[in-house]
This record gives C-alpha cells, structure tokens and sequence, in this order.
C-alpha cells in the first residue's frame, strides 16, 4: 500500500513539474510571437489600407509572425519594405505581388468641400479617424492623419474626394508621413479590440 502511495505521489510531482514547464515554455513563446509582431509591425508603413487583405497592418504582422501571409502582399510598403521583412525574418525578399496593387507615392485625400453633402459615409470609412465633419455639413480632412489608404473614395456619393501627392498637399510631411500618429494608431487598435 505504502508503495502505491509513493509512486502516486511521484506521477503526480512529475505531473506539476511538467504542467509549470509547460505552461512556462507557452509564456516564453508567447513573449517571442508577440516581440516579433511589434517588429515586423514596425516595418509595415501603417496606411491601414487592407490591400494586403488583412483588415491593418497589425493583422497582417501578425499573419506573417504565423506563417500565414508572405511578406510581399504589402503595395505601401513597397520593395524597400520587403527588403526590411526579409531581412527580419533571415529569408530571401521577393518582388512585390501586384495582386494586391502597386506601390504608390504617397497620397493624401482632399474633400471636395463645396460639392460634399455631409452624407458621413466618408468617416465611417476612414481607418484612422482623418475626416471631421457633421451630418449634413461639409466634411474635411485633416491632413496629418491621413495615410492615403483611399478608403474613403468608394463610398462617397458625390466623387468628391480626391487623392492629390502628399508633398504637394503637405509640405511638411516627409519620410515618416505614413507613419501614423500615435492618437490614430490607438484609435484604430481600440476598434479592433
Ligand atoms: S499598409 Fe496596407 S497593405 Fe500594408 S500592411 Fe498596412 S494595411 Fe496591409
Ligand atoms: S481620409 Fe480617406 S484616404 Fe485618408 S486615411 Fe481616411 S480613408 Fe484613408
Ligand atoms: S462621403 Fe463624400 S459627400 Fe459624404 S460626407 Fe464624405 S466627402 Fe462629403
């Protein structure tokens, strides 16, 4: 009897050492997964635009730290982005699938305001919160939050929105243009959470 009991109590002191390693192991892993995604997330030029077909940028980090999205689905991105991805992740860079778009210049989205008729079909659109405007007002953009996602074109009713070259629009944007505001990005992760 009094064997039993030792051997009991030994399978179950294996059985919590093996349960804490595990669930030890799970945490370290979970650490790396989510240090990863910050990386490559920093890469990733934050136009929220879902052309990568991953609803931000984050997902789409995401999606490649799993295996689950190559790192060549990016247009805003780029070549140079792809460059930066591969070298994160130690693999060879690829050209960039036109699939989902071409890379662009960047862009900066300009309400018509004299045609606009504050529908705010614009707003709900916008990813990061860029556009100000009251139902049945006119609606503006604010240009320091705008990443050019074009997001906000195809449900305006009226055409009114334009897409004009950010420096032109903005000459005080420069290389970190498309770099979000730290506000919008905490707006958009809010919405996603
Ligand atoms: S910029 Fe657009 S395409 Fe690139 S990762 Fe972000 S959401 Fe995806
Ligand atoms: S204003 Fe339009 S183009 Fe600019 S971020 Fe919002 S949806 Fe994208
Ligand atoms: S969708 Fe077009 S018309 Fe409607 S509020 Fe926006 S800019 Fe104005």
């Amino acid at each position: 009897m009094l064997e039993v009991l030792t051997v009991s109590l030994y399978l179950l002191l294996i059985a919590c050492f093996a349960g804490i390693a595990l669930a030890y192991a799970d945490s370290r892993w979970q650490a790396r997964d989510a240090q990863l995604v910050d990386q490559i997330n920093s890469i990733l030029p934050q136009t929220q635009c879902a052309q990568c077909d991953y609803p931000g940028c984050r997902p789409y980090a995401q999606a490649i730290a799993n295996g689950e999205a190559d790192i060549n689905q990016c247009p805003p991105g780029g070549e140079d982005g792809i460059r930066q991805l591969a070298m994160l992740l130690d693999v060879q860079p690829k050209p960039l699938d036109t699939a989902h778009g071409e890379h662009k210049p960047p862009l900066l989205a300009v309400i018509n305001e004299a045609q606009c008729i504050g529908c705010k079909l614009c707003i709900q659109a916008c990813p990061v919160d860029a556009i100000v405007g009251a139902p049945k007002r006119m609606h503006t953009i604010i240009a320091a939050e705008c990443t050019g996602c074009e997001l906000c074109l195809p449900p305006c009713p009226v055409d009114c929105i334009d897409l004009v070259p950010a420096d032109n629009a903005q000459p005080a944007i420069t290389a970190d243009y498309l770099k979000l505001s730290n506000a919008a990005v905490r707006q958009l992760e809010g919405r996603a959470a």
